[in-house]
């Protein structure tokens, strides 16, 4: 295995940061998918946090929050998923525990909370996470949701998350436990021609790109997790016939329990870049064993990828020879990511994810050069060192990895549930080459390094960089 030696890392941290030589991602060769080291400093959120990501965007559900009001914090506001229907889940409520509910447990104010809203607001669903501090005084949520849901004829559904209890992918896979809890009920032996779609989050619109291409090629979508999702399409879930896995990360778990509980199979797809999206649609195509929505998929991509190659080629000449770096939550985001910086014609140098499995590690090593680095689970410092070292000129990765890019005054590209503006399909070709082209080549970097003033060829002009 070849490990990096030029940038100091915690000795516990140094099987998770590697380089291709050696076959360093297969077999014993990489770790991953492991807790974070204590005292490095992890970018992973909590597990709370990882159970709220998968559960937030179901429109039509109440999310409780028993736990401080500071956990409650981590809400809509950061999160970009649309809403064709309902938008409460655009909201948070929370049973603001305090040090008298800590003394003598919290399970009356969180009874109190359910009545109200139940009362009050008469939902169809409603969710209640478990923060660290009900883990520590033990309320005992699982009985407050049961009686609350017998009493109200409404599923009251307890996500166990409190903080410590594990990593962001343990809250991932209790959210996916939530969310069978609600379909267990539904379980149906008769099958309906369709697909669910899981692991999107209707960012900035995704879902519904996702949702056109299909109906394009005559596959129908029965449900979505949970991007745009809503209580009755949801319980329909369990007689669909495929389920497509978008983030394997989040998403992996709930589809294996259907397939276990409900006989769905399931396939992972990924409608990031050309290529991917592309492969994704014949292969669901192939999945349903339906050659009329294969014959389709196929000329509806021939089309779109032939309007692209123009595009793509006038994007290049600005773009080639330029050093990405990429850090993303899971592990088919950074493969679909290396990909598209490969058709721009620029070269990955650094690469990581904070949840990515061994086979995502396999897949990454395959297509990147023998000097990429590759870490899991990364600190800032680890992030900040390789970034240096390899000269990176623009950075991938989510809210929090923008202001790290920033400091080290390198262009930065949002690719997490912050995001505006839809990356996914063909449509998102278009949007990520030009952001990354308008980033990457902004005059801004010139001047914070300082070059601005010594290279009369620097470009002066915004038009300049966004003629394209
Ligand atoms: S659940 Fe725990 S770690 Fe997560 S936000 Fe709340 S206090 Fe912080």
């Amino acid at each position: 295995m070849a490990q990096i030696e030029r940038v100091h890392v915690l000795d516990e941290r140094e099987k998770s940061i590697v380089t291709k030589q050696g076959g360093c991602c297969s077999g014993d060769g990489m770790s991953c998918d492991t807790d974070s080291v204590s005292g490095a400093v992890s970018q992973r959120a909590c597990v709370y946090c990882g159970a709220r990501v998968v559960l937030n965007p179901i429109t039509d559900a109440y999310h409780i929050i028993h736990g401080p009001i500071g956990c409650s914090s981590y809400t809509w506001d950061i999160r970009g998923s649309l809403t064709s229907g309902e938008d409460i889940y655009r909201n948070s409520f929370c049973t603001d525990l305090r040090e008298k509910d800590i003394i003598f447990g919290g399970a009356g104010k969180l009874t109190k909370a359910i009545e109200e809203l139940a009362e009050v607001q008469k939902p169809r669903l409603i969710f209640v996470y478990s923060t660290c501090i009900v883990g520590v005084i033990g309320d005992d949520v699982d009985s407050v949701c049961r009686l609350m849901s017998q009493k109200y004829k409404t599923p009251v559904i307890p996500v166990k998350s409190p903080g410590f209890s594990g990593n962001k992918s343990t809250g991932y896979r209790m959210a996916c436990e939530a969310i069978m809890q609600l379909l267990h009920p539904h379980k149906s032996e008769k099958k309906i021609e369709g697909v669910n779609i899981l692991g999107d989050y209707n960012l900035a619109g995704e879902m519904w790109i996702i949702k056109n291409y299909l109906k394009k090629i005559g596959v129908p979508v029965v449900a979505s997790f949970t991007g745009d999702a809503n209580y009755d399409e949801m319980i329909q879930s369990p007689a669909a016939a495929l389920n497509i896995v978008q983030c394997a990360g989040s998403s992996t778990y709930l589809a294996s329990r259907m397939e276990e509980e409900f006989g769905i199979p399931y396939i992972k797809v990924s409608f990031f870049g050309v290529e991917d999206t592309t492969n994704s649609l014949l292969r669901i195509a192939e999945a349903l064993g339906n050659e009329e929505a294969r014959e389709k998929a196929l000329k509806f991509c021939k089309a779109e990828t032939k309007k692209l190659e123009g595009f793509i080629e006038k994007y290049r000449k600005n773009l080639q020879g330029k050093k990405a770096a990429i850090y993303v939550g899971g592990g088919f985001k950074a493969i679909s990511l290396i990909r598209q910086f490969d058709v721009m014609g620029i070269k990955t140098v650094l690469v990581g994810t904070q949840t990515g499995k061994k086979e995502d590690y396999e897949i990454i090593e395959s297509l990147v050069d023998e000097d990429t680095v590759i870490l899991d689970d990364a600190n800032p410092a680890e992030l900040e060192a390789f970034m240096k070292e390899k000269g990176a000129d623009i950075l991938t990765g989510g809210v929090k990895e923008r202001p790290l890019a920033y400091k080290l005054g390198i262009a930065f590209c949002d690719h997490n549930h912050e995001r505006k503006h839809a990356l996914a399909g063909f449509e998102g070709v278009y949007n990520f080459t030009k952001e990354i082209n308008e980033s990457i080549n902004n005059p801004v970097w010139e001047y914070v390094k300082g070059n601005a003033y010594e290279n009369k060829n620097h470009v002066t002009c915004k038009s300049e960089y966004q003629s394209l």
